[in-house]
């Protein structure tokens, strides 16, 4: 039975300054916790979810971070990460930060309920789920449409469900659906997948698996909950159809979550742009994670990234003085 502790640090101070500030409690920033904390460095975790994490709850097994020859639960390693960085100090408290002030000395952090400052940030503020773009998908979600196999896939039982992506997500999503589902449609604009050779391999001998290419969804009709409707596009002959399933899951990458950096650090395409110390464009705040541009996004990359951003903070808090 996976333990989350869901209570906020008790000793937690807003009114005191910290020494670093990490905004997101997934991979990246758990593991710069665990570290800034073993610098004896004052740190507070903010992050938004009821629990630390971030994508690595939303996924069952994990089989490609170095350790564990057998795969391990998403949640036990992200709940362990948890842990770990607790015992060494890291205090964590479950507030939405919705507001920042990255200029000047001191570094301010607004959430709901506080007011947070720091002589140091560290964005860890990872990725979201891309959306379809299409009508009606907000309704829907949560009744029909999800963005998260592991959380959703056992309520269809036995059910068709429709899997939209080519990448490693809606590959691995799909192979952990067909536990449940007794039939799967993997939907994707082109024949050309981006998922790793190994899974391609798996979703192809899987029987209950079957792919569709050079298909977009053009629209959704959940509105009778025992006939859902997909309208289909043929990108080759422009021919549309329906399909009736039971279920959309939707996998077709993800949406950086900086929109409250946005005009105080330097972004592209919405990802945090960092030098090789994983500093941004602004003194005393640094990126690290899925939230940075950069060309890989998984979990052993995140670590790292936490690892070594806490290091040059831990540097530069050492040689922070309060009237610069
Ligand atoms: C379905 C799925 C399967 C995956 N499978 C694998 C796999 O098998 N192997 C692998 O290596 N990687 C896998 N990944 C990718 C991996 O999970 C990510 O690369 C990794 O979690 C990135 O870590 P991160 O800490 O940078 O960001 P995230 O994990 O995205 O964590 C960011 C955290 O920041 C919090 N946050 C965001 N905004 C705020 C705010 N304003 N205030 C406070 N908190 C905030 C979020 O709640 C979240 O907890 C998978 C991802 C998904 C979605």
């Amino acid at each position: 039975m996976l333990d989350f502790n869901l209570s906020a640090d008790t000793n937690a101070d807003p009114s005191g300054l910290y020494d670093l500030i990490i905004i997101g409690g997934g991979p990246a920033g758990l593991t710069a916790g665990l570290y800034a904390a073993r610098y004896k460095l004052k740190t507070l975790m903010l992050e938004k979810a009821f629990a630390a994490g971030g994508q690595l709850t939303a996924t069952e097994w994990v089989e490609n971070y170095p350790g564990f020859p057998e795969p391990v639960l998403g949640q036990k390693l992200a709940q362990d990460m948890e842990a770990q960085a607790k015992l060494f100090g890291l205090q964590i408290v479950n507030e939405a930060v919705t507001q920042v002030e990255l200029a000047g000395n001191i570094k301010k952090v607004r959430t709901d309920y506080n007011l947070w400052q720091a002589k140091a940030i560290l964005i860890t503020t990872g990725a979201s789920s891309r959306k379809l773009g299409i009508r009606d998908e907000d309704q829907y979600t949560g009744k029909g449409i999800s963005y998260c196999a592991t959380c959703d896939g056992p309520f269809y039982p036995d059910k068709f469900v429709a899997v939209i992506g080519g990448g490693n997500s809606a590959f691995e999503e799909s192979l952990f659906l067909a536990k449940y589902a007794s039939r799967i449609i993997l939907i994707h604009r082109s024949d050309n997948f981006r998922a790793d050779k190994i899974l391609q391999e798996r979703v192809k001998a899987n029987p209950k698996i079957e792919l569709l290419t050079h298909t977009s969804v053009q629209e959704i009709d959940f509105r009778e909950p025992g006939n859902k409707k997909l309208i289909l596009m043929d990108l080759i002959s422009q021919e549309t159809r329906e399909l009736e399933i039971d279920g959309l899951f939707v996998f077709i990458g993800n949406v950086p979550n900086t929109a409250i950096f946005e005009g105080q650090i330097d972004l592209e395409a919405g990802y945090i742009v960092t030098d090789r110390k994983h500093q941004t464009s602004l003194e005393g705040v640094w990126a690290a994670g899925d939230v940075e541009a950069k060309a890989l996004r998984q979990v052993a990359t995140a670590v790292g990234d936490g690892a070594c951003a806490a290091y040059w903070i831990h540097k530069y808090v050492d040689e922070w003085e309060e009237d610069l």
